[in-house]
Parts: structure tokens; C-alpha cells; sequence
């Protein structure tokens, strides 16, 4: 179990839009943002809903003009998440989403940073009790106007201790405008403070959580495509998560943001930090032993469970018999490969042996009645320890090597 840090907890949403909180003891949320524009209101509506039907909790909508945060009067009826407008450069476009009734904001010091235009901002979220995050941002923290002070930073940053200027600035920064939300009387706040390296978004979470309660933001900026931005992403927020740093998390690609909802969900669900919904698939890797198009099979297994299995149920996918017992303990639900052939267990018991082309639809089968089962209470998730003994090899799974050495054209070479 990971013992999280203690904060102070907002509340955002409403009864149409649901009521998320962030920290203290409310579970970690996770948070996407539209790709597309908001004023294009029916495109923004879709986006904000098949994000929360993939499970955002929160999402986020860019409002850089008046007329994205007159969309968000349209958009709010429409859509059942709790909605950030994130705000850059001009203080105004706060103002109007707050009167469209936007249930949260996000302001970067790096570019609003005039105290009465903040205060502003402050008192309207204030009288209508609407959180504020404070985001600052590797990409828009140095000094821009102040011809001196940007030399000075700039002077840092290209510096060998690159990271530790930065981590300066960002808490610099951050104390700077938290003294006008607190002269201001305004708690209601959630911090973020992201970078596109690593290391700097773990130091800088883990100096910013010493020093202030607030509910933390986790993210990595311009992460990337999500081929490279999951590792990029995932090993720092994982790394601050496991240590109970963090209390809502949003993953940045450059691609759909369905996906972003998706790998923070199950980032959570792998450190426990959520309960899961839908089932838990493992597989084997695949190896030399393979007899079955493996790849295949657990691509389609995956695309089913997600639309056929509602509760947690773990499903393992083995190539063989070889490691496949052991490496699926604790499955609800396993498959272990053959000679074209697979035999399917529930809960250590043997259910099925069938070929190859019945695999996927009887494993389905077995999920569906296993969940149906468990839903009439006639069995328990994970209550019974997989303890399968691996089956002789050339009896009901066959050997397999035979044919495959006909098949291709080639002969095994004879072992004494
Ligand atoms: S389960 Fe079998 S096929 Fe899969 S990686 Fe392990 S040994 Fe190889």
C-alpha cells in the first residue's frame, strides 16, 4: 500500500458534471485535455465525451479566444466531466469562463503575472467557490519582459546545473504568486510545476511537496508521441506516485488523448492507486516455443474484455506450458497455448482444450460466465490460487515441432 502525502483537498463539479476532489483522501484522479478547438463546439462536445466514457475524470479545454469561452456556455449543458479552462496570457478569458460556468482554472505565472489582473481572477473563483490550479511550466518560466531579470535567468539555465536553475525559478515563482492567493485569503488551489526532463519534474515535485499542502498536478510537458512519451511520462510520475507524491495526473501525447486517459488509468490500477474497472489482462512475451499465433490472440482478447467484462477479472494469455502455470498464478481466468490448441482453466479448474481458431471466442465465454457467476455471488475474484500442473506436452497439447518442420520446409536438427 503507498502511503500518500497529506494535502489539502479541493472540490470541483457539480451534479450534472459529477463532483471530483483532489487530495487529501480522495483517490488520485486522472485528467486529459480536447486536441481540437473549442469553438468548434459539437467537435469539443465528442472529445469531452469519449474522453470521460475512456475514464477522464477532469478534463481540460484551451480558451485563447473570446469566442472559445463563449462555446463553453454551449458545451457545460452537454457533458457530464467537471471542466478546466486553462488560460495563458490573457486574464480576461478566466473572467468569461467563469461566467460561462467553467468549474476550474488554470493560470500560468509565466504569462499572467500583473497582481491585480490574478486578483481579479482570485475574487471571481472565490465568490463562486471554483479552484485554481497554478501551473508553471519549464517552457514559459523565464523571465520574458524584464530585460535583467531574463538575462540573469537564461544566465542559469545554460549553466552545467541547468536543472537545479530551473527548480530555483520554478519555486521562486511559485511562492511569488501564492503570496497574492494568500493575501487574498484563497486556498482552493492545486500546484503543478511540469518539465520535459524526467529527472527535473521529479526533483521539482518532490521539493514543491516539502514546502507546500496543496493538491499536486503531476505531468511531463510535451512528453512527446506516445511511443517514446509513455516511458518519458511514466517513469517520473510512477516514480512520485509510488512515493505518495501526487494526487491528480495528466499525461501529455502527441497523439489521440483517449490514450493519455487510458496509460494514467492503468498507471494507477498497477500501483493500486485506483480500483480497476474492466479486466486485467497478462501475457506471455512469446518465445521460441511458440505453436500459436500469440500476438494476435492477445490483441483480440484485449479489444473483447474491454467491451464484454465489466469486473477486474484477471485473464492470463500464455504461450505454452513451459513458465505459463507459474507466470499466470492468481489469474481468474488462463489460457495456455499448444499445438494450435489451447486448454482454458477458471480458477485452476480445466474447462476447455480447443483449437486455435476457438480460442478467443471460448476464453470469452469462460470470462463472461465467470463474471456472471461472481456477480451471483456463487465465486470470488482471485479467491482461488491458480495451482495448475503443467500438462504433458505431447499428450493434450501436442508436440507441435513435427508439423511445424513440415510445414515450413525444414528439417529439425536430431539430438542424441
Ligand atoms: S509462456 Fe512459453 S511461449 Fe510464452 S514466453 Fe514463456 S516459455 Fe515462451
Amino acid at each position: 500500500m503507498i502511503q500518500r502525502r497529506k494535502t489539502r483537498k479541493v472540490t470541483l463539479g457539480d451534479e450534472a458534471h459529477g463532483i471530483v476532489s483532489i487530495g487529501g483522501d480522495a483517490p488520485v484522479s486522472v485528467q486529459s485535455m480536447t486536441a481540437g478547438y473549442t469553438y468548434e463546439i459539437d467537435a469539443c462536445v465528442a472529445e469531452i465525451n469519449r474522453l470521460a466514457a475512456a475514464g477522464a475524470d477532469i478534463v481540460r479545454v484551451a480558451v485563447p479566444e473570446k469566442k472559445d469561452t463563449a462555446a463553453l456556455r454551449e458545451i457545460l449543458p452537454r457533458v457530464t466531466v467537471p471542466i478546466v479552462a486553462d488560460v495563458h496570457f490573457h486574464f480576461q478569458r478566466a473572467l468569461e469562463a467563469i461566467d460561462a460556468g467553467i468549474h476550474k482554472i488554470r493560470l500560468n505565472p509565466g504569462n499572467i503575472s500583473d497582481h491585480a489582473q490574478v486578483r481579479d481572477v482570485i475574487q471571481a473563483c472565490k465568490a463562486r467557490k471554483i479552484p485554481i490550479r497554478i501551473g508553471v511550466n519549464e517552457g514559459s518560466i523565464v523571465e520574458r519582459r524584464d530585460k535583467q531579470k531574463r538575462m540573469k535567468e537564461l544566465g542559469g539555465v545554460f549553466s552545467d546545473n541547468k536543472n537545479g536553475h530551473f527548480l530555483a525559478i520554478m519555486i521562486a515563482k511559485l511562492e511569488e504568486y501564492l503570496e497574492i492567493f494568500h493575501a487574498e485569503d484563497f486556498h482552493d488551489v492545486v500546484i503543478s510545476a511540469k518539465s520535459i526532463d524526467p529527472l527535473l519534474v521529479v526533483d521539482a515535485y518532490k521539493a514543491i511537496s516539502e514546502r507546500f499542502d496543496y493538491p499536486l498536478h503531476l505531468g511531463v510537458t510535451h512528453a512527446g508521441p506516445k511511443e517514446t512519451g509513455t516511458i518519458r511520462s511514466v517513469v517520473p510520475l510512477g516514480h512520485l506516485l509510488a512515493s505518495g507524491i501526487g494526487d491528480t495526473v495528466r499525461i501529455s501525447y502527441a497523439n489521440d488523448p483517449v490514450y493519455e486517459v487510458e496509460d494514467g488509468l492503468e498507471l494507477m490500477y498497477i500501483l493500486g492507486l485506483r480500483t480497476r474497472i474492466g479486466a486485467e489482462l497478462i501475457a506471455c512475451p512469446t518465445c521460441g516455443r511458440i505453436q500459436v499465433d500469440l500476438f494476435k490472440l492477445v490483441q483480440d482478447v484485449r479489444k473483447q474484455l474491454e467491451k464484454e467484462i465489466k469486473l477486474p477479472i484477471k485473464v492470463a494469455v500464455m504461450g505454452c506450458i513451459v513458465n505459463g502455470p507459474g507466470e499466470a498464478e492468481g489469474a481468474d481466468v488462463a489460457i495456455f497455448a499448444g499445438d494450435r490448441r489451447g486448454i482454458i482453466y477458471v480458477q485452476g479448474e480445466k474447462v476447455a482444450n480447443v483449437p486455435e481458431e476457438e480460442i478467443l471466442s471460448r476464453l470469452l465465454i469462460e470470462c463472461a460466465e465467470f463474471e456472471a457467476k461472481v456477480n451471483r455471488g456463487e465465486a470470488r475474484l482471485g479467491e482461488k490460487k491458480v495451482a495448475i500442473l503443467p500438462p504433458d506436452p505431447i499428450g493434450e497439447l501436442g508436440s507441435g515441432w513435427e508439423k511445424i518442420e513440415k510445414d515450413r520446409g525444414v528439417s529439425l536438427p536430431v539430438v542424441h
